[in-house]
C-alpha cells in the first residue's frame, strides 16, 4: 500500500464527473465501504437508479477491476450503470476528504477484514470513535449496513452500534423487506463464498437517529 493515495483537500473540491460523467451534478449517497470486487456496489447501480453509488476500496488491483466491471457494464448496457463507481482509497483515514457532513443516505460493510486479535481490536472498521465520524456522513434517517460470516465481530457490530447515541437498530421485520437488505447477504463476493461453504451469515442494519433526537 506505499504508493501515493490521490485525495482532495476537502470534499467540496471532490469531482465527481469523473465518477459519474453522463449524469452531470450527481454526487454519492450510497458507499459500499472495503467493496472488494464489487459485486454489491453493482447491484446496488440499478437498485437505486438515482442515487450516486461508490465502492471504496484499498487494494489497487481490486479496485481497477471493479472500475473495468463498471466499464464492461455500461458498454453492454447502454445507459445504465451510469450511477455507480469504484474509489481505490483507505477508508479508515480519508473519508473526510471525500464525504461532507450528511451526504450518505446508506453505507454497507459488507464482510470486513475480521481482526480477530484484541490488539487488533483497534483495527475494525466499526468501532465507537469510527460510528461518530460514519454518524456526520449519514443523513438523519440514513442507514449503516454491516454483514459478517464470524458470530463474534457481528456481536461487536450489534454492541457498538446500540451503545452509540447517534444510532438506533432498524427492527428485523423492517429489514428483511428492505431490497438492499437482500443484496447485501446475496451478491458480495464473500457472501458467495460463504454460501458455497455452507457458513452462517449475520447482518444488521442502523438507523441514523437525528440530531434533535440524539441523547
Ligand atoms: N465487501 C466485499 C465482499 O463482501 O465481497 C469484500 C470483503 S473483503 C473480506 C474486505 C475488503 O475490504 C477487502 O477487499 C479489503 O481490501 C478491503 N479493505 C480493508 N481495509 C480497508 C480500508 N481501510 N479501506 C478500504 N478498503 C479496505
Amino acid at each position: 500500500h506505499n504508493d501515493c493515495y490521490e485525495y482532495p483537500k476537502t470534499p467540496k473540491e471532490m469531482d465527481w464527473s469523473v465518477h459519474y460523467p453522463n449524469r452531470p451534478g450527481l454526487k454519492v449517497s450510497i458507499v459500499d465501504v472495503g467493496c472488494g470486487f464489487g459485486g454489491l456496489t453493482v447491484a446496488l447501480s440499478p437498485l437505486f437508479p438515482d442515487k450516486g453509488v461508490l465502492g471504496m476500496e484499498i487494494r489497487v488491483k481490486v479496485c481497477e477491476f471493479v472500475r473495468l466491471r463498471v466499464e464492461a457494464l455500461r458498454r453492454e448496457n447502454p445507459g445504465q450503470y451510469q450511477n455507480v463507481s469504484s474509489l481505490r482509497t483507505n477508508s479508515m483515514l480519508l473519508l473526510p476528504h471525500f464525504l461532507e457532513r450528511h451526504q450518505l443516505e446508506k453505507m454497507f460493510f459488507c464482510f470486513p477484514d475480521p481482526h480477530f486479535k484484541a490488539k487488533n481490536h483497534r483495527r475494525r472498521i466499526i468501532s465507537v470513535p469510527l460510528l461518530t465520524e460514519y454518524a456526520f456522513y449519514l443523513r438523519p434517517g440514513g442507514l449503516l449496513y454491516m454483514i459478517t460470516d464470524v458470530e463474534e465481530l457481528h456481536q461487536w457490530h450489534v454492541e457498538k452500534a446500540e451503545a452509540h447515541p447517534c444510532f438506533e437498530a432498524v427492527p428485523r421485520g423492517e429489514a428483511e423487506k428492505d431490497p438492499a437488505v437482500k443484496a447485501m447477504t446475496e451478491v458480495t463476493e464473500e457472501g458467495k463464498k460463504v454460501a458455497r461453504m455452507g457458513g452462517d451469515k449475520y447482518w444488521a442494519v442502523f438507523r441514523r437517529i437525528p440530531d434533535e433526537d440524539v441523547p
